[in-house]
């Protein structure tokens, strides 16, 4: 799919880039790592110049390197603008992938059903508006809600069905588009089995970790400007 090699280009860019960098994490770039400067040069087009060790003599290579890895970048396609659903087309801002250690972006959800699970149980569940049956492990219990890490269809037979679930949030690093806290955004889940495009409200956000709540299936169209 045409996301997931666009993503692979840019986890590739951000490994070379921080290759690249120093690795000092001194901070006088503004960002607490190199990594997070990283992240930063490729959603930004951050002028590396804000790095000042570069300038040291044993960095001269390091320096070239990167000057031209970033000008390749600009000069390719906005990611953002490639990210689409394959169901509806819709174009996302960002693509939401799972936190570092982990295989799937963490869901909290409020099932609809009084059924009893735990921690560790593998969950079968229909997420409301999806038509697609998920299986999932809880990760935690917070009084109705339950977080979970999607597995695969391969857990059913272990499974308890809990049913029609709300999808409540959604947490994981993105790639993508620059977003603000409180702003509503669209995302693809990286493991999104349709590949459907999801809305939902930014909550929090450090260096590339996102919380998003408020998750909705209906994606809307942009508002039309009125002059
Ligand atoms: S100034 Fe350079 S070495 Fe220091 S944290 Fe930023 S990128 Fe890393």
């Amino acid at each position: 799919m045409e996301y997931k090699h666009i993503l692979a280009n840019k986890m590739d860019l951000q490994n070379k880039i921080e290759k690249l960098l120093p690795n000092y994490n001194c901070g006088s770039c503004g960002f607490n790592s190199c990594k997070a400067f990283a992240t930063h040069i490729i959603k930004n087009n951050t002028d590396i110049e804000n790095c000042p060790l570069l300038n040291q003599y044993q960095y001269t290579d390091n320096k070239k390197c990167l000057k031209q890895l970033v000008k390749t970048q600009s000069k390719t396609e906005d990611c953002s603008a490639c990210i689409s659903g394959l169901l509806d087309s819709y174009e996302a801002d960002i693509v939401l992938l799972p936190l570092p250690n982990e295989h799937s972006c963490k869901e909290v959800l409020l099932p609809m059903s009084d059924i009893f699970v735990k921690t560790g149980n593998i969950i079968e569940y229909r997420p409301l508006g999806c038509p697609v049956v998920h299986y999932a492990r809880v990760l935690a219990k917070n009084g109705t809600l339950i977080t979970v890490h999607v597995v695969g269809p391969s857990f059913k037979k272990k499974s308890v069905d809990v049913g029609l679930c709300m999808v409540i949030g959604f947490e994981g690093t993105y790639t993508g588009k620059q977003v603000k806290v409180g702003e509503t955004v669209r995302f693809l889940p990286q493991n999104c089995m349709m590949q459907k495009i999801h809305s939902g409200v930014v909550i929090n956000i450090e260096d590339n970790k996102i919380k998003l709540e408020g998750i909705d299936l209906k994606v809307w169209a942009p508002p039309v400007k009125v002059n």
